[in-house]
């Protein structure tokens, strides 16, 4: 079995890794970086970078924990090298363990010849093409642009400006209060700046639990957070001294620097893909069935391009899916992926977390249900760690106790939802988390009081 995989994100490296194991001949092609967009410019950077701010904050309140002040300063040289560093070594390990298990690397710019051959083309412009029995694309996304901005990449920064940018910005606006908006809110409030959030609606993550959304809104507020809520940016005025965003309300936000975080656009252009027969969407993604099969039967796509879930979990879970159905064992004892019960996580502080079912889902759903839930105030670990906010909330069926979801906010939020995650893949009851004996003192004993 030939499988050639474009792309070498994290759907396109799992894809490429189990396919191997078991027993497909590949051929992943990147043009750029080992671990893709995940790797570079989206998850691991952004939690590097929020890692580092997290000492800083911790430094803030170090008096709180019987020292005596500390002064700690952000670096900014140290910063950037210790973001190309991380990311460097992932791509290191990624590329180490695809040679180790027979994937063929190339390096260049991949698109579809015909519907059976994958055309790569080098840096210096030549190309040659590839034969495939099965073909999947996993070239992910990028950050979208609306038509009234041209990011400078100086004032005017998307996502992939920020790791960091040339200088700390002194005020900062976001455009976006989605997770990716409401992270870079988190990380430069981290670093000092002044931030002012554009908030579309009336609740900063609109998709997300009231309660959990409250809980950030509230910490945000306490931080100096400003908040414009109602309103939708529209056009950018920028000169050397800074920014100023324009609002449809005719409201104009001022600040040093303005940061885009309104979304992705999926990488299917100057793929061939259409001349290859394959269907997209009307923006542009891959229509795929629940095995990421495209309407070639032998044409697959996984991760962002999916236009599922824009996860790098979700993309890794795919391209393990897509390796199996190649090699056909896709009807044998395996779960589907089912994507209602992906967990995800905001790494702001306090983190948030979920999976599974939420309560708005549920009343929208007019479906019944247990839920409880639990602060941290009370669990002995988290104040020990001096920092005790944020609660757990887990949602159950109230006849057979079966874990439905959860919601987190607190420190180590995306640690502990596993468990959570666990419970609803594999239909566990709040009495299983209740009965287990948990180490003491440690957060998770109040997942164990949320259950019970
Ligand atoms: C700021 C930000 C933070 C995020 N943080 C998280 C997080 O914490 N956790 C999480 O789960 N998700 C996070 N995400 C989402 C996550 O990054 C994506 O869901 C994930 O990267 C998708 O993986 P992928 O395999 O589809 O593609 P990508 O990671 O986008 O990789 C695609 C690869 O394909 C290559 N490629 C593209 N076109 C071609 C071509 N023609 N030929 C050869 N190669 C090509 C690209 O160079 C790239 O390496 C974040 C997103 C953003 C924007």
């Amino acid at each position: 079995m030939k499988f050639v995989i474009l792309g070498g994100g994290p759907a396109g490296v799992q894809a490429a890794t189990h396919g191997a194991r078991l027993g497909a001949e590949v051929t992943l092609i990147e043009r750029d970086i080992v671990g893709g967009a995940a790797n570079l410019w989206d998850c691991v950077p952004s939690k590097a970078m929020i890692a580092t701010g997290s000492v800083l904050s911790l430094a803030g309140r170090a008096v709180t924990m019987g020292l005596k002040p500390i002064d700690a300063r952000l670096d900014l040289e140290a910063l950037r090298n210790r973001v190309s560093q991380i990311t460097q070594r992932l791509a290191d390990s990624q590329k180490a363990l695809l040679q180790s298990q027979g994937v063929m690397l190339l390096e260049g710019t991949a698109s579809l010849k015909s519907a059976n051959e994958v055309l790569v083309t080098r840096n210096d412009g030549t190309s040659y093409a590839v034969g495939a029995d099965a073909i999947l694309v996993a070239t992910g996304s990028r950050p979208r642009i609306p038509s009234w901005v041209n990011p400078d990449g100086v004032r005017i920064l998307t996502t992939r400006d920020a790791y960091p940018p040339n200088e700390i910005p002194k005020h900062l606006v976001v455009i976006g209060s989605g997770v990716t908006g409401v992270e870079f809110v988190h990380m430069f409030r981290s670093f000092g700046s002044r931030v002012s959030l554009i908030v579309s609606r009336q609740q900063v993550l609109p998709n997300k639990d009231p309660e959990v959304a409250a809980a950030l809104e509230d910490d945000f507020i306490r931080s100096g957070v400003t908040l414009y809520k109602g309103a939708r940016a529209v056009g950018i005025e920028a000169d050397e001294n800074g920014v100023a965003v324009v609002c449809d309300d005719k409201r104009v936000i001022s600040g040093s620097h303005v940061l885009l975080a309104i979304g992705s656009i999926p990488n299917t252009d100057a793929l061939g893909l259409e001349a290859a027969g394959v269907l997209l969407d009307e923006r542009g993604y891959i229509v795929v069935n629940h095995h990421c099969v495209s309407n070639l039967a032998h044409i697959y796509a996984a991760g962002d391009i999916s236009g599922k879930l824009p996860l790098a979990s979700v993309a890794s879970m795919q391209g393990r899916k897509v390796a199996e159905h190649v090699m056909g064992i896709s009807s044998r004892s395996h779960r589907h992926l089912d994507y209602e019960k992906a967990a995800s996580a905001i790494f702001t502080e306090p983190e948030i977390a979920d999976v599974g079912l939420a309560e708005v889902e549920a009343f929208a759903l007019g479906r019944k249900i247990r839920v409880t839930k639990v602060p941290f105030a009370a669990n002995a670990r988290a104040l020990i760690d001096g920092d005790s906010r944020g609660f757990i909330k887990i949602i159950s069926d109230p006849y057979t106790g079966v874990v439905l979801g959860g919601s987190i906010v607190g420190q180590n939020a995306s640690e502990l939802i596993s468990v959570l995650a666990l419970a609803v893949t594999v239909n566990l009851k709040v009495t299983d988390i209740v009965e287990s004996l948990l180490v003491h003192p440690a957060l998770a004993e109040s997942l164990a009081d949320a259950a019970d």
